[in-house]
C-alpha cells in the first residue's frame, strides 16, 4: 500500500502518522520526492482502515497495490482447495453438477425430480426451503418441512443436498444440510458470513447482483477469516442495463475467480439466463471457461413451477444438458464425475 503525502505536509504530522501504521505492526518506507512525498506500507495491510488514512489532513490519496483478501487469495495460496462433502470432491479437476428444483414443493415432486437428476448423473441435490422471493405474496417455501422433504429425498437417492440459509439465526436447523447457499441476496449479510466462519460446513457463496469480484472474494474471506475455509464460489449473473435476459452472466468471472483465488468456481446459468432454452448453452460455455462445475434448476412441470418456473429444465431436457456437456467436457480434457 502506498500513501501519497500532501505537498508541504508539516513534519511533526508526517511522524505521529507513520508510528501510527508501524503500531498496526507495518514497516514503512518513506520516500521524500521533488515533487510528491510517498510512503510505502509493507507487510499485511489487511487491517488498514483506508478511509481512515485518507481522511488524515496531510495525505493526498492511498493506493493499494495487493488484493484487500488474503485468506481467499491464490498469491498467498497458491494450490486449489478442494471442497469434500460426503464423497464429493468438489474443485479443480473435479467437475461436479448439482441439480433440482428452485423451490421444494412437495414430497413427490423432490423425490422425483432427485432420482431423475441422480440418474442424468447429477452428483448434487439442490432445493430451496427458504426462498428470498422478490414480492412478500410470492410463495416463500415449505421452510422446516422443506428441510425435511429434502433429508428423505437425500436418503432415497444418497445425493448430498445444498439449499439456502436466510439468516444466522438459522443456523441449527441446517445441521444435517450438507452445503450451506448463501444467496445472491445475501452476499454482503456480513453477520451472517461471520455466523458461517464459525462452522466447517461448506458454504456455496453467490456473487450479488451487482456486486465486483473483489467484493465477491471479500465477502469469502469473511468465511475464511473466521476459519472456515470450505467456500465454493458461484457465478450467478449480475445486472446490466440488457433486459432480454434475466442477468448477464459474467463468463470473465470464472477465469479472473480462478487466477485471484484457490477455490472452487461453479456457474448458475439458470439464474443468469432466466430462460430455459438458454441454460444449456451457457453451461457449456462455463465448462469451456474452466469452470468446476453447475448447478441446473430441474422442475417436474415448470408450467405449474411456484418459483422460477420459466427457467427449469424438465428432467428430459436436463438428461440432454448432461449429453451435451459430458461432450463439451471431453472435449476441454476434463472428466465429469458420476
Ligand atoms: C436460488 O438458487 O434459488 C436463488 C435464489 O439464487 P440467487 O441467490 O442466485 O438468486
Ligand atoms: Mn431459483
Amino acid at each position: 500500500m502506498v500513501v501519497i503525502l500532501k505537498p508541504n505536509a508539516d513534519r511533526q504530522r508526517i511522524d505521529a502518522l507513520l508510528k501510527a501504521v508501524e503500531a498496526l505492526g507495518l514497516k514503512t518506507n518513506y520516500s521524500q520526492g521533488q515533487e510528491t512525498t510517498v510512503v510505502g506500507l509493507v507487510g499485511d495491510t489487511s487491517r488498514v482502515d483506508i478511509d481512515a488514512l485518507k481522511a488524515n489532513e496531510i495525505v493526498e490519496d492511498v493506493k493499494r497495490i495487493s488484493e484487500p483478501y488474503k485468506k481467499a487469495n491464490r498469491r498467498f495460496h497458491p494450490a486449489d482447495t478442494l471442497v469434500q462433502v460426503e464423497n464429493v470432491t468438489i474443485g479443480e479437476g473435479f467437475f461436479h453438477v448439482i441439480a433440482g428444483p428452485c423451490s421444494i414443493e412437495s414430497e413427490e415432486q423432490l423425490c422425483s425430480i432427485a432420482q431423475d437428476v441422480k440418474k442424468s448423473g447429477a452428483t448434487l441435490l439442490r432445493g430451496g426451503a427458504f426462498k428470498p422471493r422478490t414480492s412478500p405474496y410470492s410463495f416463500q417455501g415449505l421452510e422446516t418441512s422443506g428441510l425435511k422433504l429434502l433429508l428423505e429425498a437425500k436418503k432415497l437417492t444418497g445425493l448430498p443436498i445444498v439449499t439456502e440459509i436466510m439468516g444466522q439465526d438459522q443456523i441449527e436447523d441446517f445441521a444435517d444440510v450438507d452445503i450451506i447457499q448463501v444467496g445472491a441476496r445475501n452476499m454482503q449479510n456480513f453477520r451472517l458470513l461471520k455466523a458461517l466462519g464459525q462452522l466447517r460446513k461448506p458454504i456455496l457463496l453467490k456473487r450479488g447482483l451487482a456486486n465486483t469480484i473483489e467484493e465477491f472474494l471479500m465477502s469469502a474471506e469473511y468465511i475464511m477469516a473466521g476459519g472456515n475455509e470450505n467456500v465454493i464460489l458461484c457465478e450467478r449473473g449480475i445486472r446490466t442495463f440488457e433486459t432480454m435476459v434475466r442477468n448477464t452472466l459474467d463468463i470473465s468471472a470464472v477465469p479472473l475467480l480462478k487466477q485471484q483465488s484457490h477455490l472452487p468456481v461453479i456457474i448458475d446459468p439458470s439464474h443468469a439466463a432466466g430462460i430455459a432454452w438458454m441454460v444449456t448453452p451457457l453451461a457449456k460455455a462455463a465448462v469451456a471457461a474452466g469452470a468446476d462445475g453447475l448447478m441446473i434448476e430441474v422442475h417436474n412441470d415448470p408450467k405449474n413451477a411456484l418459483c422460477d418456473g420459466a427457467q427449469s429444465l424438465t428432467p428430459q431436457q436436463f438428461d440432454q444438458l448432461m449429453q451435451d456437456v459430458k461432450r463439451r467436457a471431453a472435449f476441454e480434457g476434463k472428466q465429469m464425475c458420476k
